[in-house]
């Protein structure tokens, strides 16, 4: 059942701290397991409804970035470290050869020209708390040879192939700040295709 207003948590920071309000746990009746072959007792269901509070940290501006239709990354600009130059996506906050604070990037438009899948799988069946349309089709994004890394992403729009170019989407209509703002379509797909709330 949807929550009212009243039984949702909210997060702000005032004066660099966290100020929770709200509603973070709410309690509800639990119920019997009876053996109906039986009539005894086997157990109990345990409902338990939290809200919880993620931090990204460092990670935020990534998060920011994709519900204002930006693809951002991170380079290591270290120019004693073998790995300088190189880019990471998904966004690394600290190079990992070097362990020195990565510089933020903007792959928008690199990935908008060089986007190809790498490899795909497809999940007929999901786990629980699934929103995304069934088959699920997951893709690994390459992009151009600066960055050293793979992407995992969703194909929403289109049947994956192995090399085939892609171009991302961004929810900006009424983001959700998760991961779920990032998807993939074919490139040549036209905007009227895209899910609801998306822009390329
Ligand atoms: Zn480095």
């Amino acid at each position: 059942m949807p929550k009212t207003e009243e039984e949702k948590g909210f997060v702000d920071i005032v004066n660099g701290r966290y100020k929770p309000r709200g509603k973070f746990h709410i309690i509800e009746k639990n119920q019997p397991i009876i053996n109906k072959d039986t009539g005894k007792l086997a157990g109990v269901t345990n409902p338990r409804d939290m809200t919880y509070i993620h931090s990204y940290g460092g990670e935020a501006p990534f998060f920011e970035g994709i519900g204002k239709g930006k693809l951002l990354a991170t380079r290591c600009d270290n120019p004693k470290c073998d790995s300088k130059g190189s880019i990471f996506e998904p966004f690394r906050i600290y190079c990992p050869d070097c362990l020195r604070k990565a510089t933020i990037v903007d792959i928008t438009e690199k990935a908008r020209n060089t986007a190809k899948i790498h490899s795909f799988i497809i999940t007929h069946r999901s786990g629980a708390f699934n929103t995304l349309p069934k088959p699920i089709k997951f893709i690994n994004v390459e992009f151009d040879e600066e960055v050293v890394t793979i992407l995992m992403s969703v194909l929403v729009v289109g049947e994956p192939e192995i090399g085939k170019r892609v171009v991302p989407i961004f929810r900006t209509k009424d983001p959700t700040y998760t991961i779920m703002d990032l998807m993939f379509v074919l490139e040549g797909t036209p905007e009227s295709e895209l899910p609801e709330g998306f822009t390329f």
